[in-house]
């Protein structure tokens, strides 16, 4: 059984809101009480259900549980067999399950690929985990699709009345959260609703709350963390890293905060209020000096990006040349026209295309013959295991030799000793950036760069940085 692992519990990607659900349910059905396709229940009658249960245990609280569970990679079956053959599949799975259940138990096809079920002797967390595991086996023998056969998975997300909730809305709700976090884990898991998983939930809201608050009182800071010429130590540009610190709850990671806003809808006005923040202090760098700025995965998908960057560009009258733009791989995914046609817009006013944490994604090769990229940041975690993984040395041989074949520049991230800074230089690594070289600083202290004795007169700006780390440079 999983439970919610670490991080924040995030809402389920395809959150759908219930009572439209139901209210779907009835115009298909003209209230109707049945899923057509496989006989059973729908999710109007599993509210039904789960009201009555809720009635009956006002009394008596005795526990009782619902669950949710979906079939895992449905669609690509679905369009790969047909409909036929995915009803097929969604019939089996409901005589397969009903089966499996106790006999007070009520299971119901709620939408698409998912069940829902009432169960109303299952009272505590463990018995709902029991069952969830049982349920999970029962997906191991393949289904007969006639001419073929095909093996499939499901995730699970249980919880438990009155723990969970008092109502159907919040039952339902608190099941999707855990099957949300079994699906998190990989397929084929399950996942009962814990008190942890109750406070991740809490949390959450509270940052997102104090979120919202600090990007409407422009509270999120840009730091920056030098990239240098590695024989050298010259520096050429920052990369801008969001900051934020809550006065209640601290600092808060932007691997926390920047998907938060994308999942709640503001990275937009996040990532305005920061772009616009950065391009006032690198205003104040020499001309030289180029800015990195990391765009997230919802604004690739975005149409308007590219003119929301150049607007800004154009409004604070800032360089384009001086722009580079940080993307990743997985970020490009969900919508690669919309992508493309994003990086050929900023490409075509000189602003830099980098791919960021190359080597980590899924077809990195694929993206870089489809796409036009400038540069290409290999991922940290090749770089730390440099000197300790063989195989790391020559992955990053092999990269920096493809990009210079394919005209490419090439920067390492996560250098944190002189001897990873000698081994890429040796590899032919021109640039890279880690805190060897300058760990992400604020905007006034990146200003203190500038007027150090090392940034000489011929406006080359030597990597010299305060503890702990200092450049050779
Ligand atoms: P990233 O873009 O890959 O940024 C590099 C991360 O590595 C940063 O973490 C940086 O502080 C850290 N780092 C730099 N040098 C070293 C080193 O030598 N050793 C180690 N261990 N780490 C090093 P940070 O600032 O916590 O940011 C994490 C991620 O959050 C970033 O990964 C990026 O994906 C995202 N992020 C940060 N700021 C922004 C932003 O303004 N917009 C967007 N969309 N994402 C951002
Ligand atoms: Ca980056
Ligand atoms: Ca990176």
């Amino acid at each position: 059984m999983t439970y919610s692992g670490s991080g924040l519990g995030l809402l389920p990607d395809e959150h759908i809101d219930l009572s439209e659900r139901i209210l779907k349910n009835e115009e298909d059905g003209t209230r109707s009480l049945t899923d057509p396709v496989t006989g059973l229940g729908n999710l109007r009658r599993m509210k039904l259900k789960t009201d009555k249960l809720i009635e009956q245990r006002a009394d008596d609280p005795a526990p009782f549980s619902i669950g949710v569970f979906d079939i895992d990679r449905f669609r690509p079956v679905n369009d790969l067999f047909g409909r036929k053959a995915g009803d097929e599949i969604l019939s089996q799975v409901a005589l397969r399950i009903s089966a499996a259940l106790p006999e007070d138990a009520m299971l119901a096809r709620i939408s698409g690929d998912m069940f829902g079920m009432a169960l109303p002797t299952c009272f505590f967390e463990k018995d709902a985990g029991r069952v969830g595991a049982l349920l999970k086996d029962v997906f191991n023998a393949p289904f007969d699709l006639g001419e073929r056969i095909v093996r499939m998975s499901a995730s699970f997300g249980f919880c438990q009345y009155p723990f969970a909730g008092t109502t159907f809305d919040e039952l339902f709700d608190k099941c999707e959260s855990a099957l949300y976090q079994a699906r998190k884990a990989g397929a084929a898991n399950v996942s009962v609703y814990t008190h942890e998983m109750a406070r991740e939930m809490r949390l959450r809201t509270q940052i997102e709350q104090a979120l919202r608050k600090a990007v409407a009182a422009q509270e999120i800071e840009p730091h920056f963390q030098p990239i240098v010429d590695l024989a050298s130590g010259e520096v050429k540009g920052f990369e801008c890293l969001a900051r934020w610190r809550d006065a209640e709850l601290g600092d808060i990671a932007p691997s926390t905060f920047i998907p938060l806003a994308e999942q709640a809808g503001f990275i937009d006005a996040l990532t305005k209020l920061l772009f616009a923040k950065a391009i006032r202090c690198a205003k104040q760098w020499p001309k030289n000096i180029f800015l990195s700025f990391n765009l997230s995965s919802v604004q690739l998908v975005d149409p308007t990006t590219a003119f929301s960057v150049l607007a800004m560009l154009q409004k604070m009258d800032f360089d384009p040349r001086r722009i580079e733009i940080e993307i990743t791989e997985t970020a490009m995914m969900s919508d690669p026209e919309t992508a493309e046609r994003i990086i050929d817009e900023l490409r075509a006013v000189g602003i830099r295309i980098l791919l960021d944490d190359f080597g980590t994604g899924q077809s990195s090769l694929g993206r870089l013959r489809d796409f036009s990229f400038d540069k290409v940041k290999i991922d940290q975690s090749f770089i730390q295991a440099l000197g300790e993984d063989e195989k790391a040395e020559h992955i990053v041989r092999a990269i920096v030799n493809m990009c210079e074949a394919l005209g490419l520049s090439v920067i390492a991230e996560g250098i944190e000793t002189a001897a990873n800074a000698d081994k890429l230089i040796g590899l032919g690594c021109l640039a890279g950036q880690g805190y060897y070289f300058g760990k992400p600083a604020d905007a006034e202290t990146t200003i203190g760069y500038f007027s150090t004795p090392n940034s000489a007169e011929d406006g080359k700006l030597t990597c010299q940085i305060t503890e702990p780390h200092c450049c050779a440079g």
